[in-house]
């Protein structure tokens, strides 16, 4: 192998114990802590294995955690109302709706509903909005593509004036990590391409990349031979191949791989990110990172 492994799993202890350390200061000169609640609706396994996961490391870091568990059947004025009241309470600094919501209540009017300045998840059109200005208007970077960010720089990778291609233009990983990438200063200050679906060449684009993210979700989309050799490649694609026997439980795990051929690419690449392992722990670190900054805002020592 001659690519050196961005590994998610060292990253997101390193930052975990930086934000640890951040609480603990501010708890003790200012007597606060950050507030995040999770509102789930239903009991959708997937949501609540999600919502278990970002309850547990809110609660390791310190912060004041409110778990709301909603019936199905909760209607969509009363949720409305529920966020109405997390909008007003002073000691939580981070609301988030767990998707996907029952049928019948309209997603985005629920989403659109949380206060900006509550929204760690960066989805509200006004968070989208800041984020596209940059700067010091960027309040809470939408979680993943913070992560993707965070990689690049920590691994030391050169960003200033690289060309950096993304495969995939959805809107929580594609087009914001392009946007935050093109953004003057640090880990930023890129020259950017997007690519998708109705992109010519595909290879052709991705191998002028010195950094080629990619979120297609489509199992080793990307060959070897598209990679530049000593490229930095992030891969965020999550894709179930298959099922396995865990050696470790002896239950039924999913098989998973990314959007690049990571045997193949690991010997091309500069720099790669493994599937699992890689992009995937960073995403709820970012979120306890912007339910932080969340509160520092707030104190107004952002
Ligand atoms: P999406 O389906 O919303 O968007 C995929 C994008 O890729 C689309 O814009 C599409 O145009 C493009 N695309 C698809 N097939 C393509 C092809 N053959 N050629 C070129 N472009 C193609 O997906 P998403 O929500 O952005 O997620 C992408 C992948 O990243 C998925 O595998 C998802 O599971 C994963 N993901 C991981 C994390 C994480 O690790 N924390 C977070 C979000 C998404």
């Amino acid at each position: 192998m001659t690519a050196k492994l961005i590994k998610g799993t060292d990253i997101r202890e390193e930052i975990l114990a930086e934000i640890r350390a951040e609480v603990e200061k501010i708890k003790k000169e200012r007597g606060v802590v950050p507030g995040l609640v999770t509102i789930l609706v239903g009991m959708n396994p997937a949501s609540v294995s999600y919502v278990t996961a970002k309850i547990e490391t809110a609660k390791s870091l310190g912060f004041h955690e409110v778990q709301d568990s909603q019936p199905p059947d909760l209607s969509e004025k009363d949720l409305l109302a529920l966020i109405e009241k997390y909008n007003k309470d002073d000691t939580i600094h981070g609301i988030l709706v767990q998707l996907p919501l029952p049928k019948g209540v309209n997603e985005k009017k629920v989403l659109n509903a949380i206060d900006p300045d509550k929204d760690v998840d960066g989805f509200h059109p006004v968070n989208v909005g800041r984020l596209m200005i940059g700067g010091s208007e960027v309040k809470f970077p939408p979680c993943t593509p913070a992560g993707i960010q965070e990689m690049i720089v920590r691994a030391g990778v050169e960003t200033n004036g690289a060309e950096v291609v993304v495969v995939g233009r959805s809107n929580i990983v594609g087009k914001p990590i392009a946007n935050m990438m093109l953004q003057k200063g640090k880990g930023a200050n890129s020259t950017v391409t997007i690519v998708h679906t109705a992109t010519k060449d595909l290879a052709s684009h991705c191998r002028r990349a010195d950094i080629l993210i990619v979120a297609a979700g489509v199992p080793d989309l990307v060959k070897p031979q598209w990679i530049k050799p000593g490229a930095c490649v992030i891969d965020v694609g999550v894709n179930r191949v298959g099922e396995k026997v865990s050696e470790k439980t002896g239950k039924k795990v999913a098989i998973l791989k990314g959007d690049v051929d990571f045997d193949a690419a690991k010997e091309i690449a500069g720099y790669i990110t493994p599937v699992p392992g890689g992009v995937g722990p960073m995403t709820i670190t970012m979120l306890m990172k912007n339910t932080l900054s969340s509160l520092k805002h707030k104190l107004g020592i952002a």
